[in-house]
């Protein structure tokens, strides 16, 4: 079976019907999945969807603090900011246009871990990068593993369910993962370590790392504005981290066609592009599957990306060495195509005299 068919653990209710169709398991069977790819008492080889979710939980308290106990507006729109857009932002950056896609590429690795850890660190790169990858190459087809037509849970919960890597690869096929993931400098097993660990990342990296993430931001906004600041960022990136599981279910249009004429230009899938993902992070999901390798989804001029400004940035300054930017491609593919079409010199059929587009128009 082809690797990107295969790179995935199939979830237990499958991934397509005895008719070939998108299995469409029902929330129990979603939710029974979920539990039990969480516990890791019956199998540790779950540690890195057990951790995921366990950071989310951990975060929790810090929210509830801050509305309780350390509330004030201030704090809301410092929450409001860093979980929409710095987190938002920070995503699209660091896990989509480089850990997946390999958009842009950094000076030096110290340009690559100062992006890594400019935010919390709450989704491990290896959940997300992977996965993305049968994502793109099946979209919308059984295998997807945040398939919209399977339902709102069948994305959210897609992280334990879906996205985690095939715990019986062969060597062959492991080290396939390894070269989707060299880039990123996360740690990697050993082949015998991911037979023991079932990832591709190491635990004690991985564990240390997000200790040392977390330790220097919460110093950091503790030393800054106190309890109250740490406990409104903390608890934002908890809210975040829940909240951005449900964007791959609304960016393919919560399984249906909700694709615009002149909005949506790539109809190879069922991906849109969103107003308020676009403006928040960068996510112009539809430019996005047109071009996946651009450092920039926003084409358009209203189409602001806040990921772009910042490779962009990083690029002037010389931490970012080379990125990809499809925009005169977009606008030669999609726009100035039909711009010329209706620019074309028409002749009016009583009169015979030549009249313009922008007459016509
Ligand atoms: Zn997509
Ligand atoms: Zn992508």
């Amino acid at each position: 079976m082809a690797f990107i068919h295969d790179v995935l653990e199939e979830p237990s209710y499958g991934w397509k019907d005895a008719n070939g169709e998108l299995s469409k398991p029902t929330p129990r069977q979603i939710f029974s999945e979920f539990f039990s790819r969480l516990n890791i008492f019956s199998n540790k080889k779950n540690w890195l969807s057990f951790m995921s979710w366990a950071m989310v939980l951990c975060l929790t308290p810090f929210l509830f603090l801050f509305i309780f106990k350390y509330f004030s507006i201030t704090g809301l729109v410092i929450a409001f900011v860093y979980s929409m857009i710095v987190m938002g932002t920070h995503g699209t950056i660091w896990y989509h246009r480089y850990c997946t896609h390999g958009a842009f590429k950094f000076k030096n690795n110290f340009w690559r871990f100062f992006t890594q850890n400019l935010t919390l660190k709450i989704i491990p790169e290896e959940i997300y990068a992977i996965s993305h990858h049968v994502h793109h190459a099946l979209s919308d087809t059984p295998g997807d593993p945040y398939n919209a037509q399977g339902g709102f849970l069948y994305c959210f919960l897609a992280d334990a369910n879906h996205q985690p890597v095939n715990r019986n690869l062969d060597e062959k096929g492991y080290n396939r993962c390894l070269t989707l993931m060299k880039h990123t400098g996360v740690t990697c097993n050993t082949y015998a370590q991911y037979k023991k660990w079932g990832s591709v990342a190491n635990p004690f990296h991985m564990i240390l790392g997000v200790i040392a993430n977390w330790a220097f931001w919460f110093t950091a906004f503790y030393l800054l504005g106190g309890m109250g600041l740490a406990c409104a960022i903390f608890g934002a990136a908890g809210f975040w981290a829940v909240g951005v599981r449900t964007f791959n279910y609304e960016g393919h249009g919560k399984g249906e066609d909700k694709r615009r004429e002149g909005i949506d230009h790539n109809r190879k899938d069922m991906s849109v592009n969103q107003l308020w993902p676009g403006i928040v992070a960068g996510e112009w999901h539809n430019n996005h599957h047109l071009f996946p390798k651009s450092a920039r989804s926003g084409f358009k001029p209203h189409q602001v990306d806040s990921a772009w400004y910042y490779i962009k940035f990083m690029h002037m300054i010389g931490a970012v060495s080379h990125y990809h930017d499809s925009k005169k491609q977009f606008y030669k593919e999609h726009i100035k195509e039909k711009v010329k079409k209706i620019t074309e010199p028409v002749f009016c059929p009583t009169t015979g005299k030549q009249i313009f587009a922008t007459e016509r128009v």
